[in-house]
């Protein structure tokens, strides 16, 4: 395991497996130069920074750990976003940069990947206490973020607000308001419109084009959502504007399933108000794990990773799954489901409207040059489409699933950039 790796064991970590991991099989199939995906394997740049962290109370002081992984400084400034988890680790944060450079490749966008996450667990956090955390994580990175060179967004546990104070603190630091800094901002600060639905938006513009793949018709078809975070909850709001049947969406508390289809703007508007799905009146309340196993013909896990594994795999009943979430598939589960003949449309791909959208934010900063909601929305859709078309075309031609040719797709566009660029000195 070490060798597949790479060297030491600085990245060690389930999801740093499944990163390598797949990187490993493709490198292979597609016949890659050994001097550069040994290259590829390990991130350029890893910051791990630890720090004090009050409480509202003023007697506890934790030691929060930070990081910030940036893979590949090749392509332009890094791009990737920031979670806040308790479990959050420099493995976990590392693939997470990776599958961000193939998939800022796959949708052209010219960046490569990065990744920062926060050891803290923020459900369990005041306002204020956030905002704390997020300023001095800020703080402690800042000599490696800007504009130019890294520059964050929203993740699991971080928000437009979290991105807010971001872009304040770094201002405060260089004496001038730096929009470019950060994505997902409130567009109140340089934020784009449209950002906030992108990612889910962006998954639910491939659900024909997919439908159409594995027969079933998208108007009508139902679909269970894993997470009702920033991907899920607007993956159900766009699923129901393209007259899909949403019957269910989950968060941490559980999930609410109804045959008949959810209201999915009366399900925003309980958990606005009550925080979670727990105890919304129009439907059942099931364990969120059940989720997988129902009886829908579009299956969209947005929360967390590793949701679908060996032992669920086989359960699942539906024809087509559109992966929000990043990496919620492990390797084994992809195996068990490509055998049931389950098309999927893999994370780096279906997940890819977040940070088009980012770098359509990033653009307007720099050029100080506002877009319409229609501009952001139609160019969204290109992107998603025209990639979808891309990746698929290379599946079939070379007779392999959609994950494999999504990762070929990125990874053909960096190892070219890396040759022409050559080695310094
Ligand atoms: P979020 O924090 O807004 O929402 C996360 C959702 O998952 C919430 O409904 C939460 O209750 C649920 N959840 C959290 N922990 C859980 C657990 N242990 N078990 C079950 N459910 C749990 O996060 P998000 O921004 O929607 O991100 C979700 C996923 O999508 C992550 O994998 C993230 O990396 C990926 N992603 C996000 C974006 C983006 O633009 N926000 C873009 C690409 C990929």
């Amino acid at each position: 395991m070490e060798e597949m790796l790479h060297g030491g064991n600085e990245y060690d970590s389930p999801m740093y497996h499944e990163a390598v991991g797949q990187f490993n099989r493709v490198a292979k199939l597609m016949g890659l130069d050994e001097n550069v995906s040994d290259r590829l394997r390990s991130p350029q740049k890893s910051t791990v920074v630890s720090f004090p962290f009050r409480h509202d109370n003023y007697t506890q002081v934790d030691t929060i750990f930070g990081y910030r992984v940036q893979h590949l400084t090749t392509m332009g400034p890094t791009k990737g976003g920031i979670r806040f988890a308790p479990d959050v680790d420099l493995g976990e944060v590392s693939a997470l940069a990776m599958w961000m450079t193939w998939k800022c490749a796959i949708v052209g966008v010219p960046f490569g990947g990065a990744k920062g996450g926060v050891r803290i667990n923020p459900m369990e956090l005041s306002r204020a206490e956030l905002q704390r955390v997020t300023r001095r994580f800020t703080m402690e990175i800042i000599n490696v973020i800007g504009p130019d060179t890294d520059i964050p967004a929203p993740d699991l546990g971080t928000n437009e607000q979290v991105m807010a104070w971001l872009m304040d603190t770094y201002s405060q630091h260089v004496g001038h308001a730096v929009p470019a800094v950060v994505t997902g901002k409130p567009p109140a600060l340089g934020g784009s419109v449209a950002r906030r639905e992108a990612t889910g938006r962006g998954l639910m513009f491939l659900v024909p084009q997919a439908a159409r793949v594995v027969g079933i018709d998208p108007v009508g078809a139902t679909v269970g959502i894993h997470g009702f975070g920033n991907v899920g909850r607007y993956a159900a709001v766009a699923g129901q504007e393209m007259k899909a049947k949403v019957v269910a969406v989950s968060d941490i508390s559980g999930a609410v399933y109804n045959p008949d289809g959810l209201d999915i703007p009366a399900v925003g508007k309980w958990v606005d108000e009550n925080r979670f799905l727990e105890g919304y009146p129009d439907a059942d309340f099931i364990d969120g794990n059940a989720l997988f196993e129902l009886d829908v013909d579009v299956l969209v896990p947005a929360a967390i990773q590793g949701v679908l594994h060996k032992d669920n795999a086989a359960n699942v009943k539906a024809k087509l799954i559109i992966e929000g979430a990043n990496n919620p598939t492990t390797l084994e589960a992809d195996d068990i489901l490509r055998e049931q003949g389950v098309f999927i449309v893999p994370d780096i791909l279906a997940n890819a409207g977040g940070v088009t959208v980012s770098y359509f934010e990033w653009v307007q900063d720099v050029q100080k040059y506002f877009w319409t909601e229609n501009e952001v929305v139609a160019r969204l859709r290109e992107i998603m489409t025209r990639a979808f078309d891309e990746v698929h075309a290379i599946a079939i031609d070379e007779g392999i699933d959609m994950r494999n040719a999504a990762l070929i797709k990125g990874i053909r566009r960096v190892a070219d950039a890396k040759l022409v660029r050559g080695i310094f000195p």
